[in-house]
């Protein structure tokens, strides 16, 4: 039997970032070969089925002309379903329970954070004032997730266990164990109007790009915070500007932006209601996503299954 064509593994990344890529994978699945594009030869290109990518040049996918399925080690998939258009391609995400875990973890410190007034104290510290916020227990403190898929359900799950109340959204009904949930435009209105610190964690599609503008933040009620983890343009920037301008939303924790890495001219480095992070909130783990495409790619050399988990017409 002849041996399986080597996986192309396509990427924007720096070299250094595509050799740890190659390497990490090549371990996790020594009987596969995985060879960077500029490696592959022009018959290698030519048999090519699958690739994995990491931000890839969309015209490098075009050169495998046999290529059937795209691996993405990454669990935002936005800007591949908009570069490979109308495709008979089939598209894998990363799914990771460590990801999940890590997303959970800092929803969870950065909720905190807002939960226990840090940035107030911070600030307090600075003028040398000596005075104390009311304590609100985590039981009278309601927050709200926009998205309760696999991030937004491990997010939900570890708010509940300090004791938030918890709410969440999504685009078709899902019950969640200790959550009130939410869907479609009625619901979303419904959910801001009882929310004290709403974390967006929705994948960037036509529908989300700029879901959260003016007219949803008027929605939250005064002092609201906001966490934003998920991607920049799902918030629309003038309304929450805005909205932070006129205290009406209180503090945002904002990882993630329009233009990455924020420009140093950028409003928000300087607002004083605003922490930026340097979309730092859950970096994907290059051992244990390896390992979870390793095992997708041999279910598939198996039993022909691509595990296949985004729906290009739906956007993720
Ligand atoms: P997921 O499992 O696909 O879940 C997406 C959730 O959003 C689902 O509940 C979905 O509703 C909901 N949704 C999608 N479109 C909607 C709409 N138009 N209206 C209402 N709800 C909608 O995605 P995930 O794995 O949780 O990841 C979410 C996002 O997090 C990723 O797309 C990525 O952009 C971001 N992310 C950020 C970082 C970081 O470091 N900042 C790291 C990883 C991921 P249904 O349940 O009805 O399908």
């Amino acid at each position: 039997m002849s041996a399986p064509a080597p996986i192309a593994f396509v990427s924007q990344a720096t070299a250094s970032e595509v050799r740890q890529w190659v390497s990490a994978l090549q371990v996790a699945m020594p009987e596969e070969r995985i060879l960077p594009f500029d490696q592959l030869d022009a018959d290698q290109r030519a048999q090519c089925r699958v690739a994995i990518v990491a931000n890839p040049d969309p015209v490098q996918l075009k050169r495998l002309p046999q290529l059937l399925w795209v691996h993405s080690v990454w669990a935002g998939v936005e800007r591949l379903v908009a570069d490979l258009g109308q495709t008979s391609l089939q598209l894998t995400r990363l799914v990771d329970p460590q990801l999940a875990a890590t997303m959970a973890e800092a929803v969870l410190a950065w909720t905190l954070y807002l939960h226990r007034d840090m940035p107030l104290y911070a600030r307090r510290q600075r003028e040398h004032c000596w005075q104390a916020q009311p304590y609100v227990p985590p039981e009278r403190r309601r927050v709200s997730l926009l998205g309760l898929g696999v991030l937004g359900e491990a997010a939900a799950a570890a708010l509940r266990q300090a004791r938030f109340v918890v709410s969440g959204w999504s685009r078709t009904a899902r019950a969640v164990e200790g959550v009130q949930t939410f869907h479609g435009p009625e619901g979303l209105a419904q959910m801001l109007a009882q929310t004290d610190i709403l974390v967006c964690l929705l994948p960037l599609t036509p529908h989300t790009r700029g879901l959260i503008d003016a007219t949803h933040l008027a929605m939250l009620p005064p002092q609201a915070q906001l966490i934003n983890f998920a991607r920049g343009p799902i918030i629309d920037d003038a309304g929450l500007q805005a909205a932070l301008d006129a205290g009406q939303l209180q503090h945002a924790v904002l990882d993630v932006f329009a233009v990455e890495p924020l420009p140093p001219d950028a409003w928000p480095w300087i607002h004083p209601a605003v922490t930026v992070l340097p979309h730092c909130s859950a970096p994907t783990d290059r051992e244990t996503a390896s390992a979870i495409v390793a095992a997708n790619i041999r279910r598939y050399r198996d039993s022909g299954e691509m595990a296949v988990n985004v729906d290009l017409r739906r956007g993720y």
